[in-house]
């Protein structure tokens, strides 16, 4: 297994439990990637993801490799998503269920409403042909259902699908969000890839009580329950590759033999892969601010987005020594102002308040977390079929995490892990 973030450590618990002898090969001294904690002093930070839509992909990866999710953490719904404001003024706080979000968007302006909940349930049936043939059973490139080749060969990109169904620019805003925020250009985004809308209306946003950090350090302590050999600190450099098929991985601690190797980060990193993946590039991460406050922080819904240039993302959660607060601010666009200056101009002015600080470019994250976190970069509907993953040309190769999933977000590369387990099958 090369790489330990959500996708590898998922990917490494599943073939373990089916019976293979598993080492999984981390660069960096700590496993998990983004889903691990970010310290300065007594303040804490999840790094990345703060929360996940889809439960069931973390249900059952925990029920597949060992005990219920339920026996070591607790998933909390959230009733709002997020806030959105906008630059007239406006707001909506998106919650999850259809009746909730109709209700949300009517208070928004009349009529909004039906608007948004008709555009959500436009996705019902694609969400069903996707899962069914793409996201939860390994997809045959070359030999698609025809409802499915229909979708992923479809040249209606996201910019288009909005434009032709809101008028209101607020409710483009709220559906493009998921995707601006993940660092793509709708214009180059398929319109089926808007699922995600339903997904989140259907299915809810969930976090972990504590923080997600916690996921990931749940999914660490049953690397040893499941005997997974942890080669942390060692980075792959390479794949062995002999008559077409994989023997061994080359590492920064020497070559390791192996029969199956699943690469879970950028595959453009193993010059063995990374001539079939030329065409791709990768999804640049935000600039990410992580604050520690004196005093309390505004009270804010878990995630709140102020749209505009630069368009900025406060997030709540973390821990504070007593007295104190955390929050974390993301920001893309016209970043040539500090981001707490720009906070500033949404009169949410946190200037005086910040004890603690840790500013972390997209350069800074994708030194970090060796590969950006965020995925492919959507370049047009092509993109779909020129990432790797279950399979890749390279027998014994498989691909798991961002890199090999429609969307990068925790319940993709989950389910990328489960797909690669089910190719690979049992020992
Ligand atoms: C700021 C931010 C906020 C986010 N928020 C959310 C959110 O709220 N919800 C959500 O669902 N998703 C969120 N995400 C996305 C989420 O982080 C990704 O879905 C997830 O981390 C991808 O998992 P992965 O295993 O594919 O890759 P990563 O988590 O990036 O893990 C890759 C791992 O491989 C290791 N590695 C890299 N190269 C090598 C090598 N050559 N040899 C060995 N090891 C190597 C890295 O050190 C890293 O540990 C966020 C991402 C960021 C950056």
């Amino acid at each position: 297994m090369v790489g330990g973030g959500f996708g590898g450590l998922a990917a490494a618990l599943r073939l373990a439990k089916l019976g293979h002898d598993v080492t999984l090969v981390e660069r960096s001294p700590g496993l998990g990637g983004p889903l691990a904690e970010i310290t300065a002093g007594e303040f804490a930070w999840d790094a990345g993801p703060t929360y996940t839509l889809l439960p069931a992909v973390v249900r059952d990866l925990f029920r597949k490799t060992g005990r219920p999710v339920e026996r070591e953490l607790e998933l909390v719904p959230l009733d709002v998503v997020r806030e959105h404001r906008f630059e007239d003024g406006s707001a909506v706080r998106l919650p999850t269920g259809r009746a909730a979000q109709l209700a949300a968007f009517d208070e928004l302006g009349p009529g909004l409403g039906q608007r948004w909940v008709d555009h959500v349930a436009s996705y019902a049936d694609d969400w069903d042909v996707l899962r069914r043939g793409y996201l939860e059973n390994p997809w045959q490139p070359d030999d698609l259902p025809r409802d499915l080749a229909a979708r992923l060969d479809s040249r209606e990109t996201m910019h288009k699908r909005l434009r032709k169904t809101f008028k209101d620019e607020r409710l483009r805003l709220v559906a493009g969000h998921p995707f601006v925020a993940e660092g793509h250009e709708l214009r180059n985004v398929p319109a089926w890839a808007g699922s995600t809308a339903y997904v989140e209306q259907r299915f809810g946003a969930w976090t972990v009580e504590g923080g997600m950090t916690r996921l990931g350090s749940a999914l660490v302590d049953r690397l040893a329950t499941r005997n997974v050999t942890t080669l942390a600190g060692t980075e792959a450099t390479d794949l062995v590759v002999r008559e077409g098929r994989v023997v061994a991985v080359e590492t920064t601690a020497g070559t390791l033999d192996a029969d199956v190797v699943v690469c879970a980060i950028d595959p453009r990193r193993l010059p063995a892969l990374a001539a079939y993946v030329v065409r791709t590039m990768p999804a640049i991460p935000p600039v990410v601010a992580y604050l520690g406050l004196e005093g309390d922080a505004p009270e804010l819904p878990h995630e709140l987005v102020l749209h505009g240039d630069p368009m900025l993302v406060v997030r709540t959660g973390g821990r504070a020594p007593a007295g104190a607060s955390t929050l974390t601010v993301h920001g893309r666009g016209r970043l040539s102002e500090d981001l707490l200056r720009a906070l500033a101009r949404h009169r949410i002015d946190l200037r005086a308040q910040v004890v603690e600080r840790i500013d972390l470019s997209p350069r800074d994250q994708v030194d970090r977390w060796g590969g950006s976190p965020m995925g492919v970069l959507w370049q047009g509907r092509a993109t779909v079929r020129q990432r790797l993953g279950p399979r890749t040309p390279i027998e014994g190769v498989y691909a798991a995490g961002a890199h090999a999933t429609p969307g990068s977000g925790l319940p993709f590369v989950g389910l990328s892990a489960a797909l690669v387990a089910a190719e690979v099958g049992s020992a």
